[in-house]
C-alpha cells in the first residue's frame, strides 16, 4: 500500500506489527545495527524507536552528524577567517556553537567578529551581493546532501562575477568514513541502517562495498518510525535467509542512480581532497571535497591565510567513541554534567543530529526508566 501522508508512516497499528515482526526474526540472537546517519539517530529518539526494539537487537550511532566530526582545528580555522579585517562569516546556526580551543564562533562574535546566522548558501550571496566593499565567506559543511547546494551557489557566484564571495569548504564524503569504521579493530557489527539523505544524492550503488568486501547487509532508510523499523524488519530478513545485499527501503525517494545534476554540479566544482581529519576517526584519505582550482577565485583557503590549526579534543570528550559507534553517549564521564546543549564540551551535544543531543533532548527519559545511573545521577531539569 501507498503512503501519502506523514500520520500514516506513524500509525500506531503498523508500527506494532513491524515491532512484533522484528521480535520473531531477532529471536535466539544478539543484533548490532549501525544507523549512520544523524538523522536516524534523532528520529529513534525522539519517536522512542529504541523502546520498541527488543533487548537482543541493538542500535548504535554512526559518523553521519556532519557537525560533529568536523575537528575542532577547522573551528579554530573559521575563527580566525571570522576574525579577519572586513570579513562577513556566514555561518549556519548549529555552527556557531560548535567549541573549539578557543572558543565558539558566537564567542568569536562577542569579540567583535561580524558572524551572521544564515539558512542557506544563497543567502551569504546575498551578503555578498548588499556588502560589495566587505569579504563574505561561507563556512560550508555537510555530507554529500548538502555539498550540491554549496556547488550551485559556486556557479551563480561564477556567472554573476562576484569578487567578494568566497567558500571555507569542510564538505564530506560517507563512504570512506564507513569503510574506516568496518576497519576499526575489534569493530563488530551485523548490518547498516543506510543513509537515505546521503543516498538521496550518490545513489545506492556506492553501497555495495558492504555486502561484497564485508559481508554485510544494508538497508537505504527513510526518516519516519516506520521507515526505520521497516529496514531493521529487512536486514533481520537479510541475516536469516540470505543473501546480504544493499536493499532500498526508502524507494519513494531515492534512485538507483542518485541525483545526477546534483553529481554533475559537484563534479564540476569539487574535488576530493587527498585526506581530511575526522573527529574522532583520525585522517581519512579522500573522504571530503575541496574547491577545484578553476574556482580558486571563491575558495577561502586560497584566498586567506588559514592557519591550519591542528588540535586534540579536550581530556574530558569522548566524541570519537560516540562517533564509532564505540560507547553510547550516556557512557561519557560528563554526558548531561558538565556538558549539555546548554555547555557543550563536545560537538555531539550540539546539533539535533548529534547523538549526545539526541540522547539528552529525548533518549534519556527512557534510559531513565530503564534506571541507567549515570542518566539518573544527570537528572531531567
Ligand atoms: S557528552 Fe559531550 S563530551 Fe561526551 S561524547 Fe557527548 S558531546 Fe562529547
Amino acid at each position: 500500500m501507498s503512503m501519502r501522508f506523514v500520520d500514516e508512516y506513524r500509525e500506531p497499528g503498523g508500527i506494532a506489527k513491524l515491532s512484533a515482526e522484528i521480535e520473531r526474526l531477532a529471536k535466539g540472537r544478539q543484533v548490532k545495527l549501525m544507523e549512520v546517519c544523524g538523522g536516524h539517530t534523532h528520529a529513534i529518539y525522539k519517536h522512542g524507536l529504541q523502546d520498541l526494539l527488543p533487548e537482543n537487537v541493538e542500535l548504535v550511532h554512526g559518523p553521519g552528524c556532519p557537525v560533529c566530526v568536523i575537528p575542532m582545528g577547522r573551528i579554530d580555522d573559521a575563527i580566525a577567517i571570522a576574525h579577519m579585517p572586513g570579513v562577513i562569516f556566514a555561518t549556519y546556526g548549529d555552527m556557531m556553537r560548535v567549541p573549539s580551543s578557543t572558543g565558539s564562533l558566537i564567542d568569536a562574535k562577542a569579540d567583535g567578529a561580524d558572524v551572521r546566522f544564515i539558512y542557506s548558501p544563497l543567502d551569504a550571496l546575498t551578503l555578498a551581493r548588499k556588502n560589495p566593499d566587505r569579504e563574505v565567506v561561507f563556512f560550508a559543511v555537510g555530507f554529500e546532501t548538502t555539498a550540491p547546494s554549496t556547488a550551485a551557489t559556486l556557479l551563480r557566484a561564477r556567472d554573476e562575477g562576484l569578487k567578494n564571495f568566497s567558500v571555507f569548504c569542510n564538505h564530506v564524503t560517507i563512504i570512506p568514513a564507513i569503510k574506516a569504521i568496518l576497519d576499526s579493530p575489534g569493530m563488530s557489527l551485523d548490518g547498516f541502517v543506510g543513509p537515505g539523505h546521503v543516498a538521496t544524492i550518490i545513489g545506492v550503488r556506492p553501497f555495495d562495498f558492504i555486502p561484497r568486501e564485508y559481508g554485510l547487509p544494508i538497508a537505504i532508510t527513510g526518516f519516519e518510525p516506520s521507515d526505520i523499523l521497516q529496514s531493521v524488519v529487512m536486514l533481520l530478513r537479510q541475516l536469516t535467509d540470505g543473501p546480504v545485499r544493499v536493499e532500498n527501503q526508502y524507494a519513494r525517494v531515492v534512485r538507483d542512480d542518485g541525483n545526477r545534476r546534483a553529481l554533475e554540479i559537484l563534479a564540476e566544482t569539487m574535488q576530493l581532497r587527498p585526506f581530511f581529519e575526522w573527529r574522532g576517526l583520525g585522517f581519512i584519505s579522500q573522504s571530503a571535497l575541496a574547491i577545484r582550482p578553476e574556482f580558486a577565485q571563491f575558495d577561502a583557503e586560497a584566498r586567506f591565510a588559514v592557519p591550519n590549526v591542528r588540535v586534540t579534543d579536550p581530556k574530558a570528550c569522548q566524541c570519537g567513541e560516540v562517533l564509532k559507534g564505540a560507547i553510547k553517549p550516556w557512557q561519557c564521564k560528563v554526558f548531561g554534567n558538565a556538558c549539555t546543549p546548554e555547555t557543550p564540551i563536545g560537538s555531539c551535544m550540539v546539533s539535533p543530529e548529534g547523538a549526545c543531543a539526541a540522547y539528552y533532548n529525548y533518549g534519556r527519559y527512557s534510559l531513565m526508566r530503564r534506571g541507567v545511573a549515570s542518566v539518573q545521577a544527570a537528572g531531567v531539569p
